[in-house]
């Protein structure tokens, strides 16, 4: 008898297929010795996390493994030195341990992020953005499927020094009421809505208590994998009614919806849920990561944010992928990123230019690509921990083969306080 459930039904409950499941899937979808062996191995290291809803719904199984749901959800060979994945398939802890130390499990100085209050770490929390706090809920820690090329990994891996979580809401609480300049809370993991509703509103009310916060953002990749969260999920009317409850209270509520693929807006289903999202009065963001294998050409963004606009969201950023996990195996130089990104935003209708990207998430803030012009990348500060660098262009000489900013030159003509930005 299989472990896998048999079919997705309409309502389905919720269950994560993890590495003791690969050899079902692999049955049941009839894939290779070779390609489960290695899926076994790299699961190892790298979180894999799937569901029935996925499987059925979003792989194209006929065209495994190139097919781009498969790209994202299955670690593949390649994703880490084929000697480790050999050793991997009897591996001592302690070579996981180091391997998954070798993968950045904290890109772009996140550690620096955390607010010490008093000499006191405070948990699960990151400020790096005048008006911005990052909040992670330890309930909220694990998504309905896992993506390869995440950058939030370190979160998933049981290792509890790795992790970002917080067990309620009160230190936050405590520190926005210092800090008014906090207009934004973004409640982010892993996934808050894998939460129950009742857990999920635990997190949230309090921050309705706390007059200058004006935008409650749920970072969630839920409507992807798994829209049944916002339709027939037991407590999916709950949920709707703690948005509307958010709205209610006059904040704005911002679902930061991660959409890779125009295929996960294809379904009924994925339809519904931002439908009924919609209802409530929340605005829907949509950003994903550019990553090789999965959306590395202009044909699928311009469909994925077209898709968007339709569906009543907003296209809101691409994102350059960062330097972590099997960063190697998703890189898409940085060239070839503002091709894809200006070839697809000339596709589009102006409504879906909201657009901004190719976007580099770097320590020091969020810098985009505006383009190449004589040899150099034009540069901006979109975002900033220093706001006094927010929207000021800078260049950096061209290069076909760099990935990520510690990779570029710097024009001599860049100003100290970016250059110092930057490097610092
Ligand atoms: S849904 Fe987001 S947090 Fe979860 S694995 Fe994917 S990228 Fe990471």
């Amino acid at each position: 008898m299989t472990l896998l459930a048999e079919t997705v039904p309409p309502t389905a409950r919720f269950r994560a297929y993890g590495p003791r499941h690969i050899d079902d899937i692999a049955v049941r979808y009839g894939l290779s010795a070779e390609i489960a062996g290695t899926i076994r191995a790299l699961a190892r290291v790298l979180p894999f996390r799937v569901n029935e809803y996925v499987l059925e719904e979003l792989v194209d199984w006929s065209n495994v493994p190139a097919d781009p749901i498969f790209q994202l959800v299955f670690p593949q060979r390649g994703m880490l030195p084929l000697a480790d994945e050999l050793r991997l398939a009897s591996p001592e802890p302690s070579f996981i341990h180091r391997i998954r130390a070798g993968l950045n499990p904290h890109p772009s100085g996140q550690l620096r992020n955390v607010p010490i209050v008093d000499g006191r770490e405070l948990p699960g929390i990151q400020h790096k953005y005048a008006e911005t706090v990052l909040y992670f809920p330890s309930h909220g820690q694990t998504c309905h499927s896992y993506c390869a090329y995440c950058f939030r990994w370190a979160q998933f891996v049981g290792d509890t020094d790795l992790r970002f979580a917080a067990p309620d809401p009160a230190d936050l609480v405590a520190y926005l009421r210092t800090r008014p300049a906090v207009s934004d809370v973004l409640l982010t993991g892993g996934d808050p809505m894998v939460m129950s509703s009742d857990r999920l509103r635990a997190h949230v009310e309090p921050l309705l208590g706390v007059t200058s916060v004006e935008t409650v953002r749920i970072g969630t990749r839920s409507v992807a994998y798994w829209p049944y969260r916002f339709t027939t999920d037991q407590d999916a009317d709950d949920v709707l009614r703690l948005f509307d409850q958010v709205i209610a209270a006059g904040r704005t509520l911002a679902v930061m919806a991660h959409f890779a693929h125009p295929r996960e807006l294809a379904t009924d289903e994925a339809q519904r849920a931002l439908a009924r999202i919609r209802s409530t009065g929340a605005i829907v963001y949509c950003q994903a990561p550019l990553v090789a294998h999965v959306n590395d050409d202009a044909g699928t963004w311009s469909e994925l944010w077209r898709r968007e606009l339709a569906a009543g969201a907003v296209p809101y950023y691409m994102f350059v992928e960062r330097d972590t996990g099997p960063h190697d195996y998703f890189k898409v130089p940085l060239a070839r990123a503002v091709e894809i990104f200006q070839a697809a935003y000339r596709t589009l209708p102006g409504l879906a230019r909201t657009v901004r990207g190719p976007v580099m998430s770097a320590t020091a803030g969020k810098v985009v690509i505006d383009g190449v012009t004589d040899g150099f990348f034009q540069l901006r500060m979109l975002q900033a921990r220093d706001p006094a660098l927010v929207g000021r262009p800078f260049r950096a000489a061209y290069s076909p083969s760099a990935c990520w900013l510690d990779e570029l030159h710097m024009d001599c003509t860049t100003p100290a306080d970016i250059a110092e930005g930057i490097t610092g």
